[in-house]
């Protein structure tokens, strides 16, 4: 069965087409600036054994609903598609954001679940209309294709109270749901699992800390396949130095900011969201290579903002491990962990006291676009460090289709 898995944004739309016969991704494609002045879809089609074929279109897109009929005609392009008719699409698997407390699995949608992502939308004002607005337009171009809804924060559901709660009235959290979520669940459930097959060993027993760094980043604490705790919370501001993103604050600092700057509370977070992270302290880039590049040549402010990284990540690593009563292995991911050979060199220098030792070669050779599964620890390192690329995508199909087989 051919899966295709959509990630819709509010001017976006990003999707593949997978085989399930092999779990092959045979289309990776996206339509940008949907609504807007450049509209724009890209699409590669590379079916093994043949050769890659790209389609590009420059027009204005009104909607998701356009957006959608652009991507199922350059899917069916009869030169440059992959399939002859929807028909192939046997279902489509949707991120969504934010599932609340509703979600702790994907589901099949149909309207309880469409009204439930709806009554999430508090949670997650910017994405959760545009996953809709993505799940409305593929029912209304596809109406007979099951649609499944994959959401971010499920993983994270096994949390317990003392992990999730905040420490502020719990009538708050009881009227408004105002507790940690996490986010990039997806993420989190793929490599932790996947880490252990790898290895060939069962989940159970295994205390995983997986560092999800890339644009955004959380860390997350995994104890026999179940998530225990992540370092996002209510939404995807909390936690590590990112790459716009100034994670885990003091929370007075929004009025004293607000205060003095004659800002309103939305101005700054917006600030804390788009304009902080890396890019904030450096004064330069969010782009981790371009951070090492003018920290390479002993520019202060990019110097600042690694060692602000590299000491966040080290810090939650170290408290994990205590909230877990020790740690079996540290996993790296997304674009930072996978490729960053020197960060993780940083991240794990002086961990020997935790039992994580670095095999420095290892390491090294697992970075820069070679990233692969494989451990970056010694021999002898108690605590196994490895690096395993993540696959969203492929665990969004896996679920959509065994939802719809079932
Ligand atoms: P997102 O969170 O948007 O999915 P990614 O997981 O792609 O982002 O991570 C983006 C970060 O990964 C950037 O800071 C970038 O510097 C880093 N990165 C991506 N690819 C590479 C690479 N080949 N080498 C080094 N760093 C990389």
């Amino acid at each position: 069965m051919k899966i295709l898995v959509v990630n819709a944004g509010s001017s976006s739309l990003k999707y593949q087409l997978i085989d399930m016969d092999g779990e092959v991704m045979i289309v990776k494609g996206q339509v940008e600036r949907i609504g807007i002045e450049g509209g724009h879809l890209k699409q590669t089609v590379q079916i093994p054994g043949t050769e890659k074929k790209v389609i590009e279109i420059f027009q204005p897109i009104a909607d998701h609903v356009e957006a959608t009929q652009m991507m199922l005609t350059a899917l069916q392009d009869e030169k440059k598609g992959a399939i002859k008719s929807v028909v192939e699409i046997g279902a489509v698997g949707h991120r969504v954001l934010h599932g609340g407390t509703k979600f702790s699995a994907s589901v099949v949608i149909n309207d309880a679940v469409k009204d439930a992502i709806r009554e999430c939308i508090p949670l997650g004002p910017l994405h959760n209309p545009a996953n809709l607005m993505g799940i409305e337009a593929c029912e209304k171009v596809m109406p007979t294709t099951p649609q499944v809804a994959v959401f971010d924060t499920a993983f994270h559901q096994t949390m317990p109270p003392k992990a999730y709660m905040y420490g502020v009235p719990k009538k708050y959290h009881d009227q408004y749901g105002v507790r940690r979520y996490g986010f990039h669940g997806t993420s989190h459930r793929y490599v932790s699992k996947r880490v252990c097959e790898f290895l060939g060993i069962s989940p159970l027993g295994q205390r995983i800390i997986v560092c999800h760094l890339g644009n955004g980043s959380s860390l997350s604490a995994v104890v026999d396949g179940k998530c225990v705790d992540t370092s996002m919370g209510l939404t995807p501001l909390d936690g590590l130095l990112m790459g716009t993103r100034c994670g885990t604050l003091d929370p007075a600092v929004v009025q004293f900011i607000a205060n003095n700057e004659n800002m309103t509370v939305d101005e700054v977070l917006n600030m804390m969201n788009k304009k902080s992270g890396l890019l904030g302290i450096s004064g330069l880039s969010s782009d981790m290579r371009d951070i090492d590049a003018a920290a390479d040549k002993y520019n202060g402010d990019a110097m600042l903002a690694r060692d602000m990284l590299v000491y966040g990540i080290k810090k939650y690593i170290g408290s994990y491990a205590a909230a877990m009563g020790g740690v079996d292995m540290i996993v790296f991911t997304a674009g930072i962990g996978e490729n960053n050979g020197a960060l993780r060199e940083r991240i794990m220098d002086n961990m020997e006291f935790l039992g994580a030792k670095l095999d420095h070669a290892k390491n090294a050779a697992c970075a820069d676009g070679h990233a692969t599964e494989c451990v970056i620890s010694t021999e002898d390192s108690k605590v196994k460090v490895l690096v395993i690329p993540t696959n969203e995508e492929i665990m969004i199909a896996r679920d959509t289709l065994e939802l719809v087989t079932k």
